[in-house]
């Protein structure tokens, strides 16, 4: 059966209702019944939307498209040991977020959704204002003042834009307030927003012929990517396509890493931390609204959650640029935590990082770090 439910006071919806959360405050997820068709998905065009049968759309005419999706997966040497490379800066806005926002903002038209709302330190709300634009929907974006200066000019570039002083948590109170009269199209309570960023799963393991890889490290903040790839695996162990969830190891930056102490302190609830300054902005997340589940996802998954300081991040950033990968300071936090797992990794494992984000967007910030 299709639909939205609620995991904390179990109520159901259809997918149909214009909801962003469930009447009892917490966040929904989507039940949904995913198909592989393989010889017809390997004969489409190479974007996500290749993978038609497991996104929860009804109608093809909604979906807004760029595009978007299929990014090249290559081999690299890190430390000596071989890893895949999946290129998530190659996005029409430059971050994996395009995943999410396509598939969301595709909904939203199927809603007859008029006006978005979001907020974001950069990425999600680039994304979301590019598919509103393209979709020719209104959209407002709640970012702090403290952004990177690139990502508040191409959000404004698509339109849209509203400054918010503070910091994250400020900023999500603002949406929040804004969303009780709008559609919160927020990256991390929106479902739909990771029936999008799935589909990284599916192009993983088709890209290794249809099998699953061991392994997959990723930057953790709100957990887009992370969820969005336990789900996705999900559909692929359903649909029979693979036989066993990869290990899912979220990497976190030391100064704002709740998930990290939440998972080794074995604690029931997120704490409440000091944030800390980090140059991984893009996952300094306090606290993020779907913090259990990304912990249930890592333990069911028989995963990790890893803390990298800013000093580690830096040196892995460096490290890819010497390579020719130039990513964001946040993407780099991945490769910092692979360089510790790596250290503990068997021999021949299948191990995929998500380069999230592009270099491009973090100019300013690289130039302050005195790494030009
Ligand atoms: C959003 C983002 C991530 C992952 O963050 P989540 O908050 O966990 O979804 C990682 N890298 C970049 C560049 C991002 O923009
Ligand atoms: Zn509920």
């Amino acid at each position: 059966m299709a639909g939205l439910f609620c995991g904390h006071c179990k109520r159901e919806y259809s997918l149909d209702e214009v909801l962003w959360r469930c009447e009892c405050g917490s966040v929904l997820d989507i039940e949904f019944e995913a198909n592989f068709p393989i010889q017809e998905i390997m004969g489409r065009a190479p974007n996500l939307w290749r993978y038609r049968e497991s996104i929860p759309l009804a109608r093809d005419g909604n979906i807004i498209s760029m595009g978007e999706g299929f990014t090249p997966m290559v081999e690299e040497d890190i430390d000596g040991v071989s890893v895949h490379l999946k290129l998530e800066y190659m996005f029409p806005t430059g971050s994996f977020k395009d995943r999410g926002a396509s598939v969301l903002v595709s909904k939203m038209r199927e809603l007859g959704v008029k006006d978005a709302i979001e907020d974001s330190s950069g990425n999600a709300g680039c994304a979301i204002a590019a598919y509103c634009a393209k979709g020719k929907i209104d959209c407002h974006i709640y970012v702090p003042d403290r952004a990177p200066v690139e990502k508040l000019t191409q959000i404004g570039m698509y339109g849209s834009s509203k400054r918010i002083s503070g910091d994250r948590e400020a900023v999500a109170a603002a949406a929040l307030r804004a969303a009780e009269q709008g559609y919160y199209a927020s990256h991390s309570w929106n479902p739909f927003f990771l029936q999008g960023t799935k589909t990284l799963a599916f192009e993983v393991c088709e890209q290794l012929n249809w099998r699953a890889p061991n392994t997959l490290i990723v930057p953790v903040g709100n957990g887009t990517l992370l969820l969005g790839a336990y789900i996705g695996f999900r559909d692929l162990l359903a649909g029979g396509i693979i036989d066993k969830m990869p290990r899912l190891i979220g990497v976190q930056a030391a100064p704002c890493s709740p998930l990290f102490q939440m998972f080794k302190g074995g604690l029931e609830d997120i704490p409440l931390i000091t944030q800390g300054d980090t140059i991984a902005e893009g996952i300094a997340i306090a606290k993020p609204i779907r913090g259990g589940q990304i912990i249930e996802a890592i333990k069911e998954s028989k995963g990790d959650i890893i803390s990298v300081r800013d000093s580690q991040i830096q040196e892995s950033l460096r490290m890819m640029g010497r390579v020719g990968y130039y990513i964001e300071p946040t993407s780099a936090v991945a490769i910092a935590g692979a360089k510790t797992y790596l250290k503990g990794a068997t021999p021949g494992e299948t191990i995929v990082i998500p380069l999230t984000g592009t270099g491009l967007k973090a100019t300013q910030k690289m130039i302050g770090l005195g790494m030009d």
